[in-house]
């Protein structure tokens, strides 16, 4: 079998473009929050697919749909309403209090219509083609060329340089450094309510409040990509809720669809009537009727589940157990997050650790060199948290 494993990693070497150094093993099946690799071993999974699979593996009801909906129509393309996007737009919206939302296929295509739609909106003022966007230091926003402009990693930009062009970047959680570049060019201000790939850093109320009031004074828009940080994941819908400081532009995928690939751009109607109109963008799959009736049954199942109050609640108890944690071991720097959004840094590189959990069958990421990242499916329980721990306190200590 372990043989199998590795002839079958040989093969994919040999045939998928490398861009990932992936860990050797190949996953089979999903079980609520555990996986299985192909030799049955199982692994608790506190990753969830990069904060996707909210929901766990294999919901009944979940895949229910899906299959339904594969018998019925998967495809048409926007020429046409479908039934499903019709549903998966009101839910979305009611779950956000946006009012006008684009489906895209993936978070990177949500970022690129967000930055579209900011723009416009600035060209409908002023005719003016030399609009700024001030983005933040050590954001992530996604692979493609508009995403990758914003994303404030200059390790992932810079082989591809010249970027989309005017982009500034400012100082996540210093209000002074993104005030300073702001002037008469600048359109919008983008940042992610909580930074994910970055490290888990949380904005803080007092900065996400005083950007909101330099937008309003200045009729900049608000982007904030709530790509990882929303869905439930921090306790609220959307993480910005927290703080009742409200975008004038949101970004949402990763679990919005739980697993079938589709993200979503929302505005206020304000910008929806002043951005974007017939003709200015468009998707052949974006708002299919597959990966819609994901979206409408995940955020039926986020309510009948009432995943807001069950992440509050095992969120704390993540946070308190990973603060024992640090409490007990030298080598924890810091844990900052939010509901089960969170970090753990390292005074070294995490890589080391996260394999010795792999190999005792637990499933962690980084979020750069030295945090551990816990973005684990939303339905967790104490007792998933308490197994978690227990595996990952003998890897600190070897
Ligand atoms: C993952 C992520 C993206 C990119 O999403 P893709 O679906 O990989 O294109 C953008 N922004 C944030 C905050 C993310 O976490």
């Amino acid at each position: 079998m372990a043989e199998y494993m590795q002839r079958l990693i040989g093969d994919a070497e040999r045939a998928l473009l490398h861009t990932y150094n992936r860990y050797q093993i190949v996953l089979e099946k999903g079980e609520g929050v555990y996986l299985y690799d192909i030799e049955g071993k199982k692994y608790l999974d506190f990753a969830a697919g990069i904060a996707v699979f909210a929901l766990g593996y294999g919901n009944r009801a979940y895949n229910d749909a899906l299959k339904e909906q594969i018998d019925k129509l998967i495809h048409t393309s926007n020429y046409y309403y479908n039934l499903p996007a019709i549903g998966a737009a009101k839910r979305l919206k009611e779950a956000s209090g946006m009012d006008r939302v684009f489906f895209t296929n993936s978070g990177a295509e949500a970022v690129e219509g967000a930055i579209k739609a900011a723009r416009k909106y600035a060209w409908l003022k002023d005719g003016r083609t030399d609009h700024e966007i001030i983005a933040m230091n050590h954001s992530f926003h996604g692979r493609t060329m508009g995403a990758l402009s914003v994303t404030g990693n200059p390790g992932y930009r810079e082989p591809f340089e010249p970027g989309i062009g005017n982009i500034r970047f400012a100082d996540y959680n210093d209000f002074d450094s993104v005030a300073a570049l702001t002037g008469g060019k600048t359109c919008a201000i983008l940042l992610e309510t909580v930074q994910g790939e970055g490290g888990i850093y949380p904005a803080g109320e007092d900065f996400l409040r005083r950007i909101r009031a330099l937008c309003d004074e200045r009729d900049i828009l608000l982007i904030l990509d709530e790509i990882q940080c929303g869905m439930g994941r921090t306790g609220t819908m959307f993480a910005w809720q927290r703080y009742g400081v409200k975008p004038d532009i949101m970004t949402a995928a990763k679990a919005v669809g739980c697993g079938v690939p589709v993200g979503a751009f929302l505005m206020t109607e304000k910008v929806g009537q002043h951005s974007l109109a017939a003709g200015d963008h468009g998707t052949t799959y974006g708002g299919n009727p597959l990966a819609c009736r994901a979206v409408e049954k995940v955020l039926e199942l986020f309510e009948e589940y009432h995943i807001t109050e069950h992440v509050r609640e095992v969120g704390a108890y993540l946070e308190k157990r990973l603060d024992g944690l640090a409490a007990e071991h030298a080598c924890v720097k810091e844990r900052r997050g939010v509901g089960l959004m969170q970090g753990l840094e390292l005074d070294r590189p995490v890589g080391p650790v996260i394999l010795s959990a792999l190999e005792k069958g637990l499933i962690l990421i980084n979020a750069g060199t030295n945090v551990i990242r816990f973005v684990p499916p939303l339905i967790i329980t104490k007792e998933n948290v308490d197994e978690m721990i227990g595996i990952l306190e003998t890897c600190l200590e070897s």
